[in-house]
């Protein structure tokens, strides 16, 4: 009987406060919107040698497979017959790069060419766009196109290609504008004057993966007889204090680390990651938030 009542109270309250139902509906489906899991994103990182990705932005990509999204590495200049400490042993790099890729939890895409081989053409940018268009990815870190301090300037030409063919994806390939990537954010690898970044990721929680991948390609270059001095060796080790955590770190780590205290130093954290976003956008509009 109770509950009789309870209904007939409830059907006349409900039918005379239509608008408050309509609030408590909606509210009811933004609350049931809110639980439903993080949409995974497909995170492009585009590189021209084969370190470049994980050590400009190996804090981001860490964060991003923690998390669970999808992380695909194009690695621009992977014929590895250019340069003496990968040549004659092309197959056994490319096959090492994958199981280290595996190990990480991400994918590795192979376009072919050697170093300084890869013109700034609409062939390059098209053979770049054929990933895009199959992998579609949300969010794009890819060279800064004016990194050319002391850096080889296949970054600032594999920057400038990646750029375009993400933002002309589907008009390259000879369909209609589709935007995949709409996100695009630089990173950089080489310390360099005029890099001027806009975002800046904490990377503290991530550092001992960020080191570990970048000391995998240094022993990786140590293989080979033609490699100099500093491949392989481990430098110096890293003591944080908060932490109690240790790291040792080879030739390239060292320069990330030195640019990742930098950078925390600039924006108020003890390890970042710094980025210039390509195109602007407001807060709370960016999925890189959501990636972190
Ligand atoms: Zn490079």
């Amino acid at each position: 009987m109770q509950d009789d009542i309870n209904r007939r109270q409830f059907v006349a309250g409900a039918a005379g406060a239509a608008a408050l139902a309509g609030t408590l509906a909606a509210g009811a489906q933004s609350e049931e919107k809110s639980e439903k899991p993080p949409r995974k994103m497909t995170i492009l990182g585009v590189s021209a040698h084969m370190d470049d990705c994980e050590i400009g932005a190996g804090g981001l990509i860490a964060k991003a497979v923690r998390k669970g999204h999808r992380v695909v590495l194009i690695n621009m200049f992977s014929d590895y017959s250019t340069w003496a400490v990968t040549k004659g042993r092309e197959k056994e790099i490319r096959e090492k790069l994958v199981a280290e890729a595996q190990r990480i939890g991400v994918e590795k895409r192979f376009l072919g060419g050697g170093d300084a081989q890869v013109a700034l053409d609409v062939e390059t940018m098209r053979r770049v766009a054929e990933v895009v268009v199959d992998v579609k990815p949300d969010i794009t870190v890819l060279h800064d196109r004016n990194e050319r301090d002391r850096a080889p300037s296949d970054h600032a030409t594999v920057g400038a290609i990646a750029e375009h063919a993400v933002r002309s994806a589907n008009l390259l390939l000879g369909g209609l504008a589709v935007r995949y990537g709409r996100e695009m954010y630089a990173y950089e690898v080489n310390p360099q004057r005029d890099f001027r970044p806009d975002i800046f990721i904490d990377i503290s929680d991530v550092l001992k993966e960020v080191v570990d991948s970048i000391n995998f390609f240094d022993a990786l270059y140590a293989e080979s007889p033609y490699a100099k001095g500093w491949a392989g060796k481990m430098r110096s080790t890293l003591k944080i204090h908060s932490t109690g955590q240790e790291l040792a770190l080879g030739c390239h780590a060292e320069t990330k680390i030195s640019g990742a205290l930098f950078r925390g130093k600039q924006c108020g954290l003890h390890f970042a990651e710094a980025y210039r976003a390509v195109d602007p956008m407001p807060l709370g509009r960016r999925l890189l938030e959501k990636i972190l």
